[in-house]
């Protein structure tokens, strides 16, 4: 739902607008401030106020507009049409906000409206669209209780945005709540049937309820398991253990501590391969939630590796939503796995880098930027190395030289809506072209 621009009011106001009301307005006041109770003086010069802002209004000088707006109603707060004007510039200038970004600000406008005119229904879904944009912002932040409070808010303006009941259901299903997931869904579709992606999601989550209605579920701290078999306990026990460590170690380094709690599934691994979402070399994979192959689990290295690496991805999303290129997710992810990873494993990797930086056949970051896993699945064996190799390493060289509270800025700063590459040259002072073109310089030194 886009936000709603009222413009009608001012147009026969503006027109009829003198040439030269500051001199006018001037002399009005000082009749004003040597008799006070002269209503003609007090309704000529709230009609002189009404016009300049009808003329700011006009050029979209919002703050200025309100200000004179502001000046006529005080003179004459009885008057509904000072109010109604007022209500109006209020919207317009929320309205312009929001499309800057600053929905906090946008909220607080469109309260002031309301307060002129109260029954005014677009100020009131202007007011709901805002308060579901903060409240996908905080989700975003995974900070769940705050986007529902705020959801709650957006509903006391319009209880039938649907907007509200598809974010409520993604709230749920974050929480791994299915059941209320799917009763949210289906009351937006219910009253959207072509809202974008939302029956897929409700198939998936259909197949998903399936497949782990008889799943055990251990919970401590930060983290939810859900795994198949008793005979998997320890194999959940040992998944928390690592994780609980991430939280604690791959949190320092980012400084980003989630506060709600990150479901974990662990699946048998040939329901894990079956879902067509996963391409099928990969052992982990995060969309929300962290999802688990049990295969690859097995092995105690690997673990802590998949686990590093998956936990990685649920701190990048809490900072920077999905507003990072698909390199720089898994770069990070990988850097923070590598010191799990075997020496052999890491020998390879290098090997694979500089062949390919020696023959030529290195990837452009700017294809590996859009999209996700699901296309890069497509690639050949090989090629998906390599863009992991090359990511981690490009990542490695950023670490190096600008340090990870750095990155850690620019991921932020991604996640308010920037352009990834300009994130990162207002963060760090430097274009990313040329620290790019610095690695693969990096990688012809012996
Ligand atoms: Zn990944």
């Amino acid at each position: 739902m886009a936000a709603i621009m009222l413009i009608g009011i001012w147009t026969a106001h503006a027109a009829a607008a003198e040439p030269d009301p500051e001199q006018k307005i001037s002399a009005f006041e000082a009749a004003l401030s040597r008799s006070p109770g002269d209503r003609q003086a007090v309704r000529a010069l709230a009609v002189l106020y009404h016009q300049r802002a009808a003329e700011y209004a006009q050029v979209q000088e919002w703050p200025a507009a309100i200000a004179q707006a502001e000046k006529a109603a005080q003179l004459l707060p009885s008057e509904r049409q000072f109010a109604d004007a007022l209500a109006v510039l209020y919207n317009n200038y929320g309205v312009a906000l929001q499309a800057g970004g600053d929905t906090e600000q946008a909220i607080a406008y469109f309260e002031r409206g309301l307060r002129y005119s109260p029954g005014q229904l677009p100020l009131q879904k202007n007011m709901a669209v805002a308060y579901v944009d903060a409240a996908r912002a905080a989700f975003e932040k995974k900070e769940y209780a705050r986007s529902e409070s705020l959801l709650q808010r957006a509903r006391g303006y319009d209880v039938e945005s649907v907007s509200v009941y598809v974010l409520s259901g993604e709230i749920f299903y974050a929480r791994d709540d299915l059941y209320n997931a799917q009763a949210a869904w289906e009351k937006a579709l219910a009253r959207d049937p072509n809202f974008p992606g939302l029956s897929e999601r409700l198939r998936k989550l259909e197949q998903e309820k399936k497949r782990e209605s008889n799943y055990r579920t251990r919970e401590s701290g930060n983290f939810r398991i859900k795994f198949e078999a008793m005979e998997k306990q320890g194999l959940a026990e040992a998944v928390l253990d690592f994780l609980r460590q991430a939280y604690r170690d791959i949190g320092r380094e980012y400084n980003c501590y989630p506060g709600d709690t990150i479901t974990v599934i662990i699946y048998p691994a040939p329901a894990f391969r079956q879902w067509a979402e996963f391409p099928d070399w990969a052992a982990g994979v995060y969309d929300g939630k962290i999802r688990l192959s049990d295969d690859a689990m097995d092995n105690p290295v690997r673990m802590r590796e998949i686990l590093a690496h998956e936990y990685t991805h649920a701190l990048i999303y809490t900072l920077a939503g999905a507003k990072v290129p698909l390199w720089v997710q898994e770069g990070l992810a990988e850097y923070s796995a590598r010191q799990f990873r075997q020496v052999e494993a890491r020998r390879q990797r290098r090997q694979l880098l500089f062949s390919a930086a020696r023959q030529g056949s290195l990837l452009d970051f700017a294809d590996l930027a859009e999209g996700d896993l699901r296309l890069v699945a497509g690639y050949p064996r090989e090629k998906i190395n390599l863009m992991y190799a090359q990511s981690e390493s490009m990542c490695d060289f950023m670490i190096q030289r600008l340090g990870i509270y750095r990155i850690r800025e620019v991921l932020e700063s991604a996640g308010k809506g920037k352009p990834f590459a300009d994130a990162f040259a207002y963060v760090c002072g430097r274009e990313l072209a040329e620290e790019i073109a610095q690695w693969r310089r990096s990688l012809d030194e012996p």
